[in-house]
């Protein structure tokens, strides 16, 4: 299958020419996103709406799921590859919301694909992409650090150009709702690789590790919960818990009225953790 002068292929191209998919996703500067699953594709619920969203729509989905006649493709294929990158990236953010589609993302999460947080109070937490527009031409996308829950945009340019609303404004949230053993320690090196083994799946074994890296409240609540239910181990007061915060200071000396706000804030936090356990250690 021929394809335009700015391919870049990582592989072969034996390897990645047999699909439009897998062209798409070997292109530079489309690492963020995953593969969709044709199942997926095929199911035409999934895409209910989307032929109001995207001009030509048959030949575009024709095109993503290499059905095409090539006769129509040489026509059309400058403006139908515009418009096939714009239908598989409405696709993809309905699908990585998909329980299928959170673990596909959740292996490229593992990988650091979407790179780490630049702040350098979150150790190098690895990101996660997230749209600030569920509708397309409006935002570029942007990376989502769950240490300190701030977004940034991509260092590089390709991505930094990428529609936002082909990841959506819920994903990371979600995937951190469905995963809560996925949510970074406020406090401590991150540990991706530990944090990611245990997969969010069960707080038991993995759960000690973390731990040790944690407060003694919070081991206490794994410990509690890793032997019962098996549910994320991260309850809201620990979470909530010593998030790592920058103090600046002149000479060594806080200055005046940033230590006299944050001494507020904290004193506020710990009242609203002190308030979250005594409701969490009701239920
Ligand atoms: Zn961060």
């Amino acid at each position: 299958m021929l394809r335009g002068v700015d391919d870049v292929s990582t592989g072969s191209d034996s390897d990645y020419s047999n699909s439009w998919i897998s062209w798409f996703l070997s292109s530079k500067g489309n690492e963020y996103f995953c593969e969709v699953e044709e199942d997926y594709i095929l199911d035409r619920f999934n895409l209910t709406g989307l032929n109001t969203e995207v001009s030509n729509y048959s030949q575009a989905l024709d095109l993503i799921t290499d059905n095409l006649d090539d006769e129509i493709q040489d026509e059309l294929r400058g403006t139908l590859d515009v418009q096939a990158r714009l239908l598989y990236g409405l696709i993809h953010a309905r699908w990585i919301v998909t329980a299928r589609g959170l673990s596909k993302m959740i292996e490229k999460y593992k990988r650091v694909d979407f790179g780490r947080c630049p702040r350098v109070l979150c150790q190098s937490q690895p990101l996660l992409p997230v749209g600030l527009s569920d509708v397309p031409y409006e935002k570029s996308v942007k990376l989502y650090c769950g240490r300190c829950e701030d977004v940034y945009s991509p260092k590089s340019s390709r991505h930094g150009s990428i529609d936002g609303a082909y990841f959506g404004t819920s994903f990371p949230h979600l995937l951190f709702l469905v995963y809560p053993n996925l949510i970074p320690p406020k406090v401590g090196p991150v540990d991706a690789a530990a944090a990611l083994r245990n997969g969010g799946v069960v707080a038991g074994a993995g759960a000690e590790a973390e731990g040790a890296r944690r407060t003694r409240r919070v081991r206490e609540d794994s410990e509690v919960e890793g032997s019962g239910s098996g549910v994320g181990e991260a309850s809201t007061a620990s979470v909530a818990l010593k998030a790592e915060r920058y103090r600046p200071r002149i000479y060594g000396f806080q200055l005046h009225e940033t230590a006299k706000l944050q001494r507020w804030q904290e004193a506020t936090r710990d009242r609203q953790v002190a308030r979250l356990e005594a409701i969490e250690d009701l239920n």
